[in-house]
């Protein structure tokens, strides 16, 4: 099965249906980009997915099944929002090993060594005792990714990784999130309004229109606005 099924998912607010009736699968190990422009219902998909919200309508599936009535917190997924900023007052160290609050380390090795590996992993090795606020925005967002990892989720989710930086940390920092991602092999779901930058990044693309996928495609047969 898809590592990641929505199945009819409709999500209403009210008046607004910010999720249309949108089914797509994401496979095992894929970097899966969700484009769209600002409102095209990108957000609530990811939400829908972590399980920060419930569908109106219809179902989410994590390989085959439903985590209806699952907390996000059961749900082996990393997220990064755009919004979702490191602890202020915690070293870098501290906020990774924030991501182990609620779960022993995989394979069994102490909190520590997880932290040195993770941040290894986003090439920050050494930076442990650092303020987050003496490190660059590239740098402050691979220390969130690498506390979205600490527990060794099955799926990472990341919202807009990028839009607080500009163009060449952007184009950088695509690069190493896309080298993380293939050296885990995890599962990746991706939010950006920047159809360039899911071009370049991605196994397939979803063009989201109206809280529906209008095209789900590999970036080569993606129709590229002129
Ligand atoms: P995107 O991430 O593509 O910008 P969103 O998923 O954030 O789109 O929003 C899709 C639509 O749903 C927008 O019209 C937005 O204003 C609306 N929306 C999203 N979340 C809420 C909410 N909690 N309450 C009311 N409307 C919402
Ligand atoms: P994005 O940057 O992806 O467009 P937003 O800034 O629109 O996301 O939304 C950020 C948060 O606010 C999300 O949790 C979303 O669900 C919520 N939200 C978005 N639109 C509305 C709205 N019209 N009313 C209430 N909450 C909203």
């Amino acid at each position: 099965p898809p590592a990641v099924e929505l199945d009819g998912v409709t999500r209403r607010y009210g008046e607004t249906t910010a999720v249309d009736d949108l089914s797509l699968a994401v496979r095992e190990g894929e970097f899966f980009t969700l484009v769209g422009p600002s409102g095209c219902g990108k957000t609530t998909t990811l939400r829908l997915i972590a399980g920060f919200e419930d569908p109106t309508q219809g179902e989410v599936r994590f390989s085959g099944e439903s985590v209806t009535g699952v907390p996000p917190e059961d749900r082996d997924v990393g997220v990064v929002f755009q919004n979702y900023a490191l602890f202020p007052h915690m070293t870098v160290g501290e906020n990774v090993a924030y991501g182990l609050s609620f779960t022993d380390p995989p394979g069994g090795g102490s909190a520590e060594a997880r932290v040195r590996e993770l941040l290894e992993l986003v090439d920050l090795g050494g930076m442990a005792d650092r303020d987050p606020d003496t490190l660059s925005g590239g740098q402050q967002q691979r220390v969130a990714m690498a506390r979205a990892l600490a527990p060794g989720p099955d799926v990472l989710l990341l919202d807009e990784p990028m839009s607080a930086l500009d163009a060449k940390l952007r184009e950088r920092l695509r690069v190493q999130v896309r080298e993380i991602q293939q050296e885990l092999g995890i599962t990746t779901i991706y939010v950006t309004h920047d159809q360039e930058e899911a071009l370049a990044v991605s196994d397939r693309v979803a063009v989201m229109r109206d809280g529906t996928p209008e095209q789900v495609a590999p970036p080569r047969t993606i129709y590229r606005e002129p």
